[in-house]
Formats: C-alpha cells, structure tokens, sequence
C-alpha cells in the first residue's frame, strides 16, 4: 500500500536541518500503524512528506505503486482528493460552514450528487454520534466534536489511506477514546490503511504495529500481538528508553 523509500529531508535556510535521514518502511493494505518519537523527531516532517504536503530532498514516496510527488498538479489533486484521507491536530476546518458542509467538502470537489452527499454524511454521522450536530458551525461545538468532524471529513469519500496528525491530541480522555475507537472500526470496517502520529501511547496502543522515530531516524518498531495491554506497555517502555522532552514525558505517563 505505502512504500516508503531512503526518505531524507533537509529543510534548506541560512542554517539547514537535517529533519529526516534515511527513513524506509513499508505499510500493507489495512494495516493501522502508529508514528511516535519526542518533539522534533521528524513525525510531522515524515506524515506532510507521506501526504504530499511536502516534498521529500532524497527517496520516494510509493502509494500503491505510484510516486505521487511525480504527478502534475491536476492529477495530484485528484490523487489526494480520491486516495487520501487527513486528519489534523488543529482539525482544520472552516467555520463559515456547517459540521456537514464540512464534512461533504471532500465530495462537493469531486462533483457528487448533493443526495448522495447527505446520506453518506447523515450515515457516517449516525456512527460519530455527531447527527444532532449537524447545522451547528464549528464555533458552536465541543473540540471532542469538532475533531469527530474532522475524522467524518477525512473519511467520508472512503480513502484508502488516511493520514492524521495528533488527532487526539487537544482531546481530553473520554473524547480520545471516542476518536480511537471511530478510527480503528473504519479501519477494520473499510480495510483503510491508518497512519498516524501520536504521543498517546493510549491512542497508539489502538494500531497494530509503532514506529519510532527519533532525532529524524529509524528508532525501532513494535508490534500489537494479541495482547493490548501489553502492547500499551511495550510502547510506555519504549518512549522512556528513547528519552524526549518534558512534555512527552508527561504525556506518557498516563
Ligand atoms: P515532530 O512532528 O516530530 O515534532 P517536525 O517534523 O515538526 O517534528 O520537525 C522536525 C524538525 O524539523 C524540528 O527540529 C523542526 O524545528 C524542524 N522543522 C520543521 N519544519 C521546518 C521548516 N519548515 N523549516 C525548517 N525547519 C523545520
Ligand atoms: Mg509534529
């Protein structure tokens, strides 16, 4: 599904960074794989470069087989529009619209019946538990729903891929818990491949397998087994072993 290939990147300026170095991994179809490393480790860098929001210096990015940053603009947009799916720390969404216009913004850019777009809205609401929500504009709700709407909007137009960034990570425990649970049901319920960023050694206890990235390199990788608590375990061990700042540190200890 996702080839990721020597990825390096150096962010050019008076005094370049070297924020990622040599990164190679790849994701199978279905799979729900976690990205966890301290601040600055390169997660964010890695995820835009994935998404196509960045462009990697060396190495390549394969999506089934293909190289998107190779795509001409058109095509680029289709490529993300139709095989990908974000989700973003800030939930990125447009407060002069409603939770359901911004939810079937994916669909009003590939010109979908407006029927079609409600009920696949109104469907996957039903499952958000985010249906009474729907004509409110984003200012009048909660971060937990504002981030559910940001989860129906990245995956609304069914992707094969969704990529999110820290979704859970202005939610509270019970809202984060929600969050997990949606991603890993579409996740089993649609075989979308999950990749996703996290500090939440709770949240990442969700996925089947973490990668840990630090100081912009291959740390290592764990997988989920049968066990969930012992995979949440795992992870704990593994953050303290690679050391971080205070802040991810805090957040660890759960
Ligand atoms: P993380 O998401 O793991 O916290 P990032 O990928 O955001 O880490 O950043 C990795 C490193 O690259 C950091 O040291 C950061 O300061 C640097 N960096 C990120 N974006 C830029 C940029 N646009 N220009 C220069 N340096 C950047
Ligand atoms: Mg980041």
């Amino acid at each position: 599904m996702l080839q990721v290939k020597n990825l390096s990147k150096v962010y050019e300026g008076k005094i370049p960074y070297r924020a990622l170095t040599d990164i190679s991994f790849t994701v199978d179809t279905g799979e729900f794989v976690c990205i966890m490393g301290p601040s600055g480790s390169g997660k964010t860098t890695l995820l835009n470069i994935i998404a196509t929001i960045d462009e990697p210096t060396t190495g390549e990015v394969l999506i089934k087989g293909e190289n998107p940053h190779k795509l001409n603009r058109n095509k680029l947009a289709k490529f993300r529009r139709r095989e990908l799916g974000f989700v973003f720390q800030d939930f990125n969404l447009l407060h002069t619209l409603t939770v359901e216009e911004n939810i079937v913004l994916p669909l009003t850019l590939d010109s979908k019946r407006v029927k079609e777009m409600k009920e696949k809205a109104h469907a996957i609401a039903e499952t958000l538990g985010i249906k009474e929500i729907m004509n409110k504009r984003t200012y009048e709700i909660s971060g937990g729903q504002a981030q559910r709407t940001a989860v129906a909007r990245a995956m609304i137009h069914q992707p094969k891929l969704v990529l999110a960034d820290e979704p859970t990570g202005n939610l509270d425990s019970k809202a984060s818990k929600d969050v997990m649970e949606m991603l890993s049901l579409m996740n089993e319920q649609e075989e979308t491949t999950m990749m996703l960023v996290t500090h939440d050694a709770q949240a990442a206890s969700y996925s089947d397998r973490v990668i840990f990235i630090r100081d912009g390199k291959l740390y290592s990788e764990i997988h989920k087994g049968d066990n969930r608590q012992i995979f949440f375990q795992k992870i704990i061990d593994t953050l303290s072993l690679m050391g971080g700042n205070d802040d991810d540190l805090s957040s660890v200890r759960v």
